[in-house]
């Protein structure tokens, strides 16, 4: 993996218009600095808006089978067979579900490309999904079978056949896939992954493919819920059942009355008017956990990370972890003295053949997934793995 060279966050314009979703929402609550650096703007890294994300075969995962699972349920909700056959058909014309599976991990994969912290991972994310292409198929049948079995076993009967207009975009049947919301009055929208629209209740479905089912589901979940009693399209509010389906096997249902949902306004009002504040912030506090930074995907540029106990990697013994180092000289073949920055120890940085020529005496060097190794000698190295990432940083413009 190449050295990249970081400035910090160039810019955040916290009045651009944004709409709110469950998981922003929570994110801000976590950690308002995450939120912003993630939608900051990183110029010397690469061009898109925000800051590079490290992908990871299991992110891929979860993301391919919910595509696919929409891909069929979107036919057989516009398909004039029974439900079975019109999937049956689909996955036929298609190879079954190990070739769309393929395809689908493709198209993925060709998403990371001119991503500087997960391009050069794609032939080794390929491999790991397609070695698990069996565990896949099972995931993407399970909610598959759990979408068909909510439609009528005859020709859709259509609820509201109808384009949708306004704030929502697409068309309304009695089982809708990925089914977007953007609410009217509040900046705030959900996809839901599968919408029914039932005569004497509506219901609302999660698909997971993680085996547990943590509480900010439910959250995720009653958003969504209180979503649809406010959309335009949803002509006779009613109780609604959300449902949790998880790994391959495990579901959890909870029912919200009307009122249950009608009393979730002053709560969601009052988390989109905090959060908008939080992140006006000139600095937008930052809430370093062990927790919260573990899998942050912004914290090489959070210096309250690395000058909280959660980012030092302070002491003499052998571990693995993030580290921030000034280089003191050069020793040849891609090795170089340094300095820790929070400790003030000396040691030696092991680059080997991924010293690029960039690095320079006096830099700031920020790694992330290294080994610290003490040796016989009593001296401090940093090794690399293959997925360790090595960043020179300079401080953004003031
Ligand atoms: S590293 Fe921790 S404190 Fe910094 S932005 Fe990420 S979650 Fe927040």
């Amino acid at each position: 993996m190449q050295i990249l060279k970081i400035k910090g966050h160039e810019s955040f314009d916290p009045n651009k218009r944004r709409n709110w979703s469950a998981s922003t929402l929570q994110e801000v609550a976590e950690c308002p600095k995450r939120y912003v650096l993630r939608r900051g703007n990183f110029p010397s890294i690469w061009r898109k808006s925000g800051f590079p994300t490290k992908s990871s075969s299991a992110q891929i995962r979860g993301i391919v089978v919910h595509a696919l699972v929409s891909k069929v349920v979107d036919f057989v909700e516009s398909s004039t067979e029974t439900p079975l056959q019109a999937a049956m058909g689909y996955l036929r014309k298609n190879g079954g579900y190990v070739e769309l599976l393929k395809a689908t991990i493709e198209v993925e994969l060709d998403k990371l490309k001119g991503n500087p912290r997960s391009e050069m991972f794609i032939d080794l994310f390929r491999k790991e999904l397609v070695s698990e292409i069996a565990s896949l198929r099972n995931q993407t049948q399970f909610f598959v079978n759990k979408s068909l079995t909510h439609f009528k076993s005859t020709v859709p009967d259509a609820v509201g056949s109808a384009n949708l207009t306004g704030s929502t975009k697409k068309k309304i049947g009695i089982v809708n896939s990925e089914f977007h919301i953007e609410d009217a009055s509040y900046p705030i929208e959900g996809f839901i992954d599968l919408l029914v629209v039932g005569d004497q209740r509506d219901r609302i479905l999660d698909f997971k493919t993680s085996k547990d089912i943590h509480p900010e589901y439910w959250e995720q979940l009653k958003l969504y819920a209180w979503l649809w009693s406010r959309c335009a399209e949803n002509q006779f509010p009613k109780e609604t059942e959300l449902s949790i389906v998880a790994g391959i096997g495990t579901i959890e249902t909870i029912s919200l009355t009307h009122e249950d949902l009608l009393s979730l306004e002053r709560d969601i009002s009052a988390k989109i008017t905090e959060s908008d504040q939080l992140i006006s912030l000139k600095e937008p506090m930052a809430i370093p956990t062990a927790e919260n930074c573990k899998f942050c995907a912004v914290k090489v540029v959070c210096d309250d990370y690395w000058e909280s106990s959660v980012g030092s990697n302070a002491g003499k013994t052998d571990s693995w972890g993030d580290l921030r180092v000034r280089i003191t000289s050069d020793l040849g073949g891609g090795n170089w003295k340094v300095t820790f920055l929070d400790t003030g120890e000396i040691g030696m940085l092991l680059l080997g053949e991924r010293d690029d020529g960039s690095i320079s005496v006096d830099a700031e060097v920020r790694l992330l997934g290294v080994f610290k190794k003490v040796t016989e000698d009593d001296e401090i190295c940093i090794r690399l793995s293959q997925s360790s990432e090595i960043f020179l940083y300079s401080p953004p413009r003031k």
